[in-house]
C-alpha cells in the first residue's frame, strides 16, 4: 500500500505515501480551526549531534515514552504559518524563511539545536507538494502549517535533551474569527516578563495562558489582552495576535521588548503601512491612553494581527469597570485596507514587491501514483 523514494537534495527525504487521501471524506469547509489534518506529515530526527534521514509519512500518532524530556520539562517549541492557493491555482508559502528563522530563535532560547534552513524548507515544499490538494481554494482560505519541535530524550535528568524531533503537519483553515472580537483586559495574570520567553513560541507560553483564555471565554469574551508584567498598564498583545490601534491618522503598536511575540503578520503590516504612506509608531501604549483616545474621539480602530486570524477587528475592549466600544467597522479605513492588501499579496493577485511568496513547484508526486 505504500511506496518509498528519496526526494530532495541536501537532506534526502524518504517518502511513504498514504494509500488514499482522506480529503474527499473531510468536511474542511465547516470544520472548526485545527480539527482536520492533511494526509501526510514531515518528520526529521536529531540524534548523536546531527540530523538523520528525514521522512514524509501518513499523518499518524507518534510513539511517546512517559519519560520523554519534551513532556516532562516542556522543551517544546512550534511555529504557525500558512500556504495559500494563488489566483493561478498554484501553491504559495508565505514568508517560510522568516518562520524558520523565528523557530530557530525559539530553539536557541530553549537550548535546542538550530534547524538547517534547507532541511526545513525542503521538507515543507515536499510536504506541500504531496498534499497540494489540501490547500483550499477561495479568498480567505488557506492551509495552516504547524511545525513542532521537541526534546525526545527518554531519561528524566534535568538537562537539555540530546535528541529532538521536528514534525510538520497541516490543517486546512477557512475563517478564524467570523466577527469583530470582544476583548477582555487581563489584570490578574501576566504572559511574559523581561528576561523571559515571551518573544519565542515556546509551548509553555500557551500552557500558562490557557487559564486566563478559558476564563475570558467562559465569561463571553473572545480573546484576552495582556498587559506588561511590571506596571500592569502597558499593552503587550492579544492571546495569539499582535495589537494595533489607529489614533487619528497614526497607527500605533507595542514595540518589541522581548516580552511579545515578534509576529510575522505584524512585520508584514508595518511594511504595507510604510508603502501605503500611513505613519506608524512602535512604542509603549497604556490602556489608559486607549481609554482617553476613545473619549476624545481620537481612537478610530483596534485590531489584532496573526497568521491564523490575519487582521482581526476588535468590537470592544472590556476592563475592570470600563468598556471601550470601537467606532462602527463601516467607518474603518486601515484594517480593511491591510486585510485586502495582505490577501492580494498572499494569493499573487497583485505583484509581491517584498519577496514574501515562496512558490511550491509541482514535482508530480501524488498520492499513490503506483496504485493509480
Ligand atoms: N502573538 C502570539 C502570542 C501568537 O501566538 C501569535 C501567532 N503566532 C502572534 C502574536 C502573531 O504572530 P504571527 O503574525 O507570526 O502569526
Amino acid at each position: 500500500m505504500t511506496n518509498s523514494q528519496i526526494y530532495g537534495h541536501s537532506y534526502p527525504i524518504e517518502v511513504q505515501l498514504a494509500s488514499h487521501s482522506r480529503l474527499p471524506e473531510s468536511d474542511i469547509k465547516s470544520a472548526p480551526f485545527g480539527t482536520v489534518f492533511g494526509d501526510h506529515m514531515f518528520v526529521a530526527e536529531y540524534q548523536d549531534g546531527k540530523w538523520g534521514k528525514a521522512r514524509i509519512v501518513p499523518f499518524n500518532n507518534l510513539p511517546l515514552s512517559p519519560s520523554l524530556a519534551g513532556l516532562n520539562y516542556g522543551q517544546s517549541i512550534f511555529e504557525g504559518m500558512k500556504a495559500y492557493r494563488d489566483v493561478a491555482g498554484g501553491i504559495q508559502l508565505f514568508r517560510p524563511k522568516d518562520h524558520h528563522a523565528r523557530l530557530n530563535r525559539s530553539a536557541v532560547r530553549t537550548c535546542m539545536p538550530e534547524i538547517p534552513e534547507d532541511l526545513f524548507i525542503n521538507g515543507l515544499e515536499t510536504l506541500l507538494d504531496i498534499d497540494r490538494d489540501w490547500v483550499p481554494t477561495g479568498r480567505g482560505t488557506s492551509l495552516y502549517i504547524r511545525p513542532i519541535y521537541f526534546a525526545t530524550d527518554t531519561t528524566i535528568g534535568m538537562h537539555p535533551s540530546h535528541n529532538y524531533v521536528l514534525v510538520i503537519f497541516t490543517s486546512p483553515s477557512i475563517a478564524y474569527y467570523n466577527r469583530p472580537v470582544q476583548v477582555l483586559v487581563q489584570t490578574s495574570y501576566v504572559r511574559a516578563y523581561e528576561g523571559g520567553v515571551g518573544y519565542v513560541k515556546l509551548a509553555g507560553n500557551y500552557a500558562h495562558a490557557m487559564l486566563a483564555s478559558k476564563q475570558a471565554r467562559d465569561a463571553g469574551y473572545d480573546v484576552v489582552l495582556w498587559l506588561d508584567a511590571k506596571n500592569r498598564r502597558f499593552i503587550e498583545e492579544f492571546g495569539t495576535m499582535n495589537a494595533f490601534f489607529v489614533l487619528d491618522d497614526m497607527v500605533v503598536t507595542p514595540r518589541l521588548t522581548g516580552t511579545i511575540l515578534e509576529g510575522i503578520t505584524r512585520d508584514s503590516v508595518l511594511r504595507v503601512l510604510t508603502d501605503a504612506g500611513i505613519r506608524y509608531q512602535e512604542r509603549d501604549i497604556s490602556i489608559d491612553e486607549i481609554r482617553e483616545a476613545r473619549a476624545s474621539g481620537l481612537l478610530k480602530e483596534a485590531f489584532g494581527t496573526g497568521t491564523a486570524a490575519s487582521v482581526a477587528p476588535v468590537a470592544a475592549i472590556h476592563g475592570d469597570g470600563f468598556t471601550i466600544e470601537m467606532p462602527p467597522y463601516a467607518e474603518w479605513k486601515v484594517a480593511p485596507m491591510l486585510a485586502e492588501r495582505l490577501t492580494d499579496i498572499r494569493t499573487a493577485a497583485v505583484p509581491d514587491p517584498y519577496g514574501w511568496l515562496h512558490k511550491v513547484d509541482s514535482k508530480q508526486l501524488k498520492i499513490n501514483p503506483v496504485l493509480q
